[in-house]
């Protein structure tokens, strides 16, 4: 469960995670679903750079026990030297970490760069986890409507504060979402 996992490290003050299928398959389809109407809402198709674009990819992660990851980790030092978000999500790296300050946790990530994959840990409450996605979908907004190196010289709260913004204007529509389909929480 969520919480459980010690996951902070704070040699290298991060968080450590690995990409997992979600076991529960009611989410993975209110999230497909949703995935559709949020981009949807976006317009992220008709955003700059839609040449490099083949929609949003939502991989679900995981957090690894620290010393777990760290094991995983030295025993793969060749293959795992860097984390896989820079350019690109590369799903041959079992586990990987995000920085992150010791008080916050990550529900979800959307590397820079990455050109609409984001990340998103499985096992949050449904609307939560709906949240996350409109949060981590906006992230992927930015960076096709401003380029990618907008994210990356911005200012951190600037950049989060708009998502924040558009995750919570949708409550009452990701709220009605679960509704009609009989979802009332987890
Ligand atoms: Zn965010």
């Amino acid at each position: 469960m969520v919480g459980e996992v010690q996951n902070y490290d704070e040699q290298g003050s991060v968080r450590w995670f690995r990409f997992a299928s979600n076991p529960d398959p009611l989410i993975v389809s209110l999230a497909n679903e949703f995935n559709v109407g949020v981009s949807y809402l976006l317009q992220l198709r008709h955003s700059v750079g839609e040449d490099e674009f083949d929609g949003v990819e939502l991989h679900w992660i995981e957090p690894v026990e620290t010393s777990e990851a760290r094991r995983i980790w030295s025993d793969n030092a060749e293959l795992e030297t860097q984390p896989p978000w820079t350019d690109q999500i590369d799903a041959r790296f079992s586990c990987f970490n995000l920085q992150c300050p010791k008080e916050e946790s990550i529900e979800g990530c959307t590397p820079i760069y990455s050109k609409g994959h984001v990340l998103v840990q499985f096992e949050l409450p449904y609307a939560r986890t709906l949240r996350v996605i409109a949060d981590e979908y906006y992230h992927v907004f930015q960076d096709l409507s401003r380029g990618g190196d907008w994210r990356k010289d911005s200012d951190d709260q600037l950049v989060e504060a708009e998502a924040a913004e558009f995750a919570d204007s949708l409550a009452i529509l990701i709220r009605r979402f679960l509704e009609v389909r009989g979802v009332f929480q987890k």
